[in-house]
This record gives structure tokens, C-alpha cells and sequence, in this order.
């Protein structure tokens, strides 16, 4: 029985461009109990490796995050077999606008302590008294109520290339910093006020509309599916958009372009752009957004030392690495000294 996978990626976007079929990139999440994380794991892998499923998933005995690449023609039996899992009936799948054959190039399906890593360590709190769940249609009232605090759930670099009009975008690098800013931000109005949140797929707003309610505050709403199913909602139902720009997403596509504001600036020159790029340098990384005139003039680097680097053979670059984990040890996202206009 084939618990894990055989082939590498290379080979397995090589039989994909083969193939030449049509996949779906889906997500779904739930915060369920689940009692065997590796009995049910293993059931998922031997399932969705028969169809052909790519993607990466977590379970934890709190739920299931899954993003997920299914093969068009699969989908029916791929939705039969989640009906049949009992806490999955029915569960809203969050598909990708942006239909793209190779979002994912393996199937990875592992046992985490969580299903998000969120940092709360609040047991206190039972997760699954959440806040009032709202599709785009009522989203969009609430949001014009003067009564309203709508508060962005994600991080700076996502909100930095697309938001909702009129929201609170803390400038945090974790979801656990901004629970604590837009708590202090708003601890006079838990009563009065009618606190409204989104983040990309809605999963960051399970958690985080609970915890707030524990938190004494009386009106949670939250966008149910997050952007990505507003996205979808505004488009079939031919609703108006209130989202600007580009929604940041988790696989290589890096994001989804939703309006064609474009909000942000190269972090580099500072003119108008929301092109996210990785540092070219292999031992920075280092997520940032970059023009295509700067990309240039740069070797696709953040820094000028960087540039040296990445320009020196590979095996020299490799032993200028060696022992040193120090940059590579925090996953930095979108903010350095290097960057003059993204400290
Ligand atoms: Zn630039
Ligand atoms: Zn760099």
C-alpha cells in the first residue's frame, strides 16, 4: 500500500504538462474532532492518491486545512468521498478563480498539533461558539453601517496588495500579534460596535470571531469563505466589488488578482506595483514586491550584497552558507532594512 509519495516534483509536473488535464485548485478547512489524526490521514492519502489529488493538508485533532488540487474529471467521486467522511458533508469548498494545472505538484498530507499555526495556546476558549457567518450580499450592507469596525484577519504583506475599503489592516506579522492590536484597538466598544472581519479563505476568522466573543465582544460577523469566496459570489451574483487589488494566496501563483487598483509600491523605487517576488538569493528569500525595472537592474535581489551573492557559482554560494543559518532561520516576509521603502 502506498502511504506517501514516489515520484519527485520535477517528475510530476512532467506528467502533468502530459497529461494536459484540466485540475481544479480547491480549499476547504473544518474545526472538527478528530480523535486517530494518523488512521485518518492514511484514509485520505489512499483515497485522494487514487484520483490523482495533488496538494498539501493538515490535520490536527482540532480539524482539517486542506488546499488541494483535483483533476476536473475527478471531482464528482472526489466530492462523493468527502460527503462520506461525516464532519465533511456538505463542507464549503473554496474554488480558485484562477484555474491553474500546477498549484501543487505532490500530495502531502500531514499530522500537525494544529490545523493553522495561529500561536493561541487559549484552551480557555471553545472554538466552535464563532461569529455570525455572512455571504457577500449581506457583507457588503454590514460594512456601510456607521456602526461598523471591519477588521483585515491577515498579515501586512498580504493586506499590503489588497484590501476591503474603509478596513483596519494591522501591521502585524502574525495572526496571534493582531488578535491582541484590534482588541486593545477597539476594548471601548465590544458592546456597541458590530465587529466585522474577513481574511483570504475564512478559516483565521473561525478562530479568531470565538475568541473575540470570549473576549466579551457582543456583535461578531465574519465573511464566510473569506476573499476568495466573496470573489466568487460577487462574480456569479454580479455583485459590486468592495475589494481592492490583489488577494495574496499560498501556493506559487502568490496571488489573485481581484480589482485593478493596484495599491501598493515597489518596495525598491517606490512606484505603483503588487507583484510579490522571493529574493533571488537562496540564502535570503526574502518576500518582498519588486517592479520589473527594478527586477532588472537587480538580478531579481533585494539588496546589493545579495546580488553579489547570487551572481558568485553555486558551489561558492553554497559554502557561504555553510554554518550559517542565521538568515534563513526566521521566514521573513515582506519587510527588511535592505528595503527603502518596506522597513
Ligand atoms: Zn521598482
Ligand atoms: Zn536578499
Amino acid at each position: 500500500m502506498q502511504l506517501y509519495n514516489t515520484l519527485s516534483a520535477k517528475e510530476r509536473e512532467q506528467l502533468i504538462e502530459e497529461a494536459g488535464k484540466e485540475r481544479l485548485t480547491i480549499s476547504f478547512y473544518k474545526y472538527a474532532h478528530i480523535k486517530n489524526t494518523q488512521i485518518f490521514r492514511n484514509h485520505l492519502f489512499i483515497h485522494w492518491n487514487e484520483l490523482d489529488v495533488l496538494g498539501r493538508i493538515y490535520i490536527a485533532h482540532e480539524g482539517i486545512n486542506a488546499q488541494l488540487s483535483v483533476p476536473a474529471e475527478s471531482f464528482g467521486v472526489f466530492k462523493a468521498h468527502l460527503d462520506s467522511i461525516s464532519f465533511l458533508e456538505n463542507v464549503r469548498l473554496n474554488i480558485a478563480i484562477e484555474q491553474d494545472n500546477k498549484s501543487f505538484l505532490k500530495l502531502k498530507v500531514k499530522v500537525r498539533d494544529k490545523i493553522v499555526a495561529d500561536g493561541l495556546n487559549d484552551e480557555t476558549f471553545d472554538v466552535t461558539d464563532k461569529g455570525i457567518h455572512v455571504d457577500a450580499t449581506r457583507f457588503n450592507k454590514l460594512i456601510e453601517d456607521p456602526d461598523t469596525v471591519l477588521v483585515d484577519m491577515r498579515n501586512h504583506y498580504e493586506s499590503e496588495i489588497g484590501h476591503f475599503k474603509n478596513a483596519i489592516t494591522p501591521d502585524v506579522d502574525t495572526f496571534r500579534d493582531s488578535l491582541d492590536i484590534i482588541e486593545a484597538d477597539l476594548a471601548d466598544n465590544k458592546e456597541d460596535k458590530k465587529l466585522v472581519m474577513y481574511c483570504t479563505g475564512g478559516i483565521r476568522c473561525e478562530k479568531a470571531s470565538a475568541y473575540y466573543k470570549h473576549k466579551g465582544f457582543k456583535n461578531v460577523y465574519q465573511l464566510e469563505g473569506g476573499i476568495i469566496e466573496y470573489t466568487r459570489q460577487v462574480k456569479a451574483e454580479q455583485l459590486e466589488n468592495k475589494f481592492m487589488g490583489k488577494n495574496f494566496v499560498f501556493d506559487h501563483r502568490r496571488s489573485e488578482r481581484i480589482s485593478n487598483d493596484v495599491i501598493a509600491n515597489c518596495h525598491q523605487c517606490g512606484k505603483p506595483c503588487d507583484t510579490h517576488v522571493n529574493c533571488a538569493n537562496e540564502a535570503c528569500h526574502l518576500l518582498f514586491i519588486q517592479c520589473a525595472d527594478c527586477a532588472e537592474v537587480m538580478n531579481d535581489c533585494c539588496s546589493d550584497s545579495c546580488k553579489e551573492i547570487n551572481a558568485l557559482p553555486f558551489e561558492e554560494q553554497k559554502r557561504l552558507r555553510k554554518g550559517k543559518h542565521a538568515s534563513n532561520k526566521i521566514f521573513k516576509k515582506g519587510r527588511s532594512e535592505v528595503l527603502k521603502f518596506k522597513k
